[in-house]
């Protein structure tokens, strides 16, 4: 049988009934080798990126939606609702009209990327802007919650998290054990705590001999964790990470300490600099959000340089066709040309 997505693949971690998988074949994501940017960083550790965007919506954000789909779907959900800096819009409307479930989704009026929104909007779900911020439209969909049956897919919903794990088994079967170092982006913190989830239970079953050390980054005006204290009005270039006050706050710190890794700040210039290295350097596209774990692997390699032969791993949490303002922004203008060979040849140097 062809690869049919996460749970077909990791059912016997993620129960369900079989007849209730709403599917669009997510996971099975690329781990790809990083020379380039390895030699650029001046890193003698081998570097691996997880590239998420290769989902079928464009982020990890489906690995846990298809889960939280398939058990709405099994308690016969008439809707399912959530908040979203957008890629949780994004995956949420694709598998509800998989499943054919109502689906309603919040967002934060102007502060998601352009493809997120065209995302949210094809797939048929009732979109409303929120003149308010993220962690102000997840209070809301919470508050929803407690008063009428419908269903939340943020990742306050424990399905999300189990279905997200999925990508530390991966990542173990690709390399044949865990890595020493996993980086990724910190927002709502859900994913820092699926993959330490992931990555202790494959540890557990003996797949693997150890745990790696996790590194998760927040941009510098949307830090709550780092600075201990959830944070008003957090802005970042990084929309995905605009976040406040993570829902996963303590698991989060939990998945810092357990694994002696760190969690810490990144600027936005830093963060807009690893886009374009791993963009130039790789021919890989992601969202300026994703490239703050190869941000963070910079700066933490400059305090405790990472050892020969030790592997690190970075997510590259969603693809960067979904946010093209930013990439357009930051990238070399193009040139006008006339129709002419002459002036072609001129604007080549050639
Ligand atoms: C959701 C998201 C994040 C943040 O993940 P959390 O689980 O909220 O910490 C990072 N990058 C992208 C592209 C995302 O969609």
């Amino acid at each position: 049988m062809n690869y049919r997505g996460v749970i077909h693949r990791y059912h016997k971690y993620l129960p369900v009934k079989t007849e209730s998988i709403i599917t669009l074949h997510e996971g099975n994501t690329p781990l790809i080798s990083a020379e380039r940017l390895r030699k650029a960083i001046g890193l003698t550790a081998r570097l691996y990126l997880k590239f998420e965007g290769m989902n079928p919506t464009g982020s990890f954000k489906d690995r846990g939606m298809t889960y939280a789909v398939s058990k709405a779907h099994e308690d016969s959900a008439k809707a399912i609702i959530c908040a979203s800096t957008g890629n949780t819009s994004a995956s949420a409307s694709a598998y509800s009209a998989k499943a054919n479930i109502r689906c309603v989704v919040l967002i934060p009026e102007g502060k998601i990327a352009y493809g997120k929104l065209s995302q949210a909007m094809v797939h048929g779900s009732t979109v409303i802007q929120i003149k308010g911020n993220f962690d102000e439209a997840l209070k809301m969909v919470i508050q929803l919650g407690q008063h009428f049956p419908i269903h939340i897919v943020n990742s306050v919903n424990p399905y999300r998290l189990h279905g997200q794990k999925t990508a530390a088994f991966e990542i173990c079967e690709t390399l044949g054990d865990a890595p020493d170092f996993h980086s990724l982006p910190v927002g709502n913190a859900g994913n820092i705590s699926a993959y330490w989830m992931g990555y202790k239970e494959w540890r557990q079953e003996g797949h693997t001999s150890k745990t790696p050390c996790m590194l998760g980054f927040q941009a510098a005006k949307a830090a709550p964790l780092v600075l201990g204290k959830p944070i008003k009005s957090p802005e970042t270039i990084a929309s995905a990470i605009r976040i406040g006050n993570p829902a996963s706050w303590t698991s989060a710190i939990r998945a810092k300490e357990e694994s002696n890794g760190t969690i810490d700040k990144i600027t936005d210039a830093e963060i807009v600099k690893a886009y374009k290295m791993v963009s130039t350097l790789e021919g890989i596209f992601c969202e300026p959000a994703s490239a703050i774990s190869i941000a963070g692997i910079i700066k933490f390699n400059k305090k405790n340089p990472f050892k020969k032969n030790q592997i690190l791993v970075c997510t590259l949490t969603g693809h960067g066709l979904k946010d093209p303002d930013v990439a357009i922004k930051n990238s070399p203008k193009p040139f006008t040309c006339k129709n002419k060979l002459d002036d072609l040849v001129k604007i080549l140097k050639l």
